[in-house]
């Protein structure tokens, strides 16, 4: 092919994506608005919008109300064009969820299934992940991918799990997946995973920390609007950040690691009680032994966050199974209590709460390809 006609094509997909990439981080746009902002002729903007028209990727299926002279059409991305399927695996059980192109979570279920690293297990996660799907009736070529959150530090490649003491699960390969499925399959730390989903949510953010308050304590920098993963793949492992020499025995080996505090987990245990029971309870305020226990709880969170802050001066995300159970007045108690001992005051504002619970993980593992997605159309 001549110099030429490659230049025009490549300009063909430039201005493509261009018109894709303006609609759909506009939401909602009009054909004129497209021409007067990206400045391009009315012709091809006519052009692409009829080649993505035509190729589904957008629509145009009502109007803008008009304030006089013809009505313009509301031009949209088709949200479900394309899906990416998210998986956060647990010790007990798994979530899967289905993310469209603006990451909302179409669906969201939770598979009662105890994790072995045994054939069978793997045999099983792949027929449920095919149910769901077509439970779902979504057209398998709709799907961009499985992206699997897992507790455990994985390989820099995203191949292997490298550290997973909590699970057992050292050794596991994205393999053991994509084997199985018919779609491409990507692994992840699900900290991380985590941190992708707040990130997303938070795209004014420069740099953040994430505690994400899971059955397992689990965290994550963010910093220049990514997240650091380190020369090892373990920036932002929070979880064993020592608060007390002396304190309880960490699964990691380790004493008085923040996990042994600050995880559901440990909740659970201080409180004998389930969080769904222990919450109820404390805000109902009748028990000063559960209100104790959550004070602990704050004050150990608020001794972590306050050294963080003191290496990273940025806000602060609590993220995860136990952050839509935090109150106002739990940020403000959390805030008060950093700013008591430390030379740099935390705003209650820059203490930020997810909103997804315990399918964090799951939902932020499936931006994987969805970002891929956007970005290659
Ligand atoms: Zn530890």
């Amino acid at each position: 092919m001549s110099e030429k006609g490659l230049t025009t094509i490549s300009l063909k997909k430039i201005n493509r994506s261009k018109v894709y990439q303006y609609i759909y981080k506009a939401k909602a746009s009009a054909k004129l608005k497209i021409v007067q902002d990206l400045q391009m002729g009315l012709s091809t903007v006519s052009q692409n919008l009829n080649l993505l028209e035509e190729e589904g990727l957008i629509e145009r299926n009502d109007y803008f109300e008009s304030t006089g002279g013809r009505k313009a059409h509301a031009i949209r991305i088709v949200p479900d064009f394309k899906i990416s399927i998210g998986i956060g695996i647990l010790k007990k059980m798994f979530h899967i969820t289905i993310v469209d192109l603006y990451g909302n979570a179409l669906c969201m279920d939770t598979i009662p299934l105890p994790y072995e690293n045994t054939d069978a297990y793997y045999e099983q996660v792949a027929s449920e992940i095919k149910n769901f799907i077509s439970n779902q009736q979504y057209d398998a070529d709709k799907i961009l991918g499985i992206s699997i959150a897992t507790q455990g530090i994985t390989s820099p490649d995203h191949s292997t799990v490298t550290y997973g003491t909590i699970m057992g699960n050292t050794g596991m390969n994205v393999a053991d997946f994509s084997s199985r499925l018919p779609w491409p399959c990507h692994l992840e730390h699900d900290s991380k995973s985590a941190a992708s989903l707040e990130l997303w949510n938070h795209p004014e953010l420069d740099s953040a920390v994430v505690f994400l308050l899971n059955r397992n304590l689990g965290g994550a920098v963010i910093a220049n609007h990514q997240i650091h993963q380190g020369s090892s793949m373990h920036s932002g492992t929070i979880e064993h950040m020592c608060i007390n020499p002396d304190g309880p025995l960490c699964y990691c080996g380790n004493r008085g690691c923040l996990e042994t505090y600050c995880s559901a987990n440990s909740l659970e245990q201080a409180a004998g009680l389930p969080i769904k029971e222990f919450f109820p309870l404390l805000r109902e305020g009748a028990s000063p032994q559960v209100m104790q226990i959550w004070e602990d709880y704050l004050n150990h969170l608020a001794f972590a966050m306050k050294n963080l802050n003191l290496i990273i001066d940025a806000p602060i995300i609590i993220s995860g199974y136990l952050a839509p159970y935090f109150t106002e007045e739990d940020i403000a108690k959390l805030a008060e209590r950093i700013n008591s001992s430390t030379p740099f005051t935390v705003d209650p504002t820059q203490i930020l709460v997810g909103t997804h619970g315990q399918y964090t993980p799951a939902i932020g593992a499936a931006l994987y390809y969805i970002e891929q997605f956007i970005q290659s159309v």
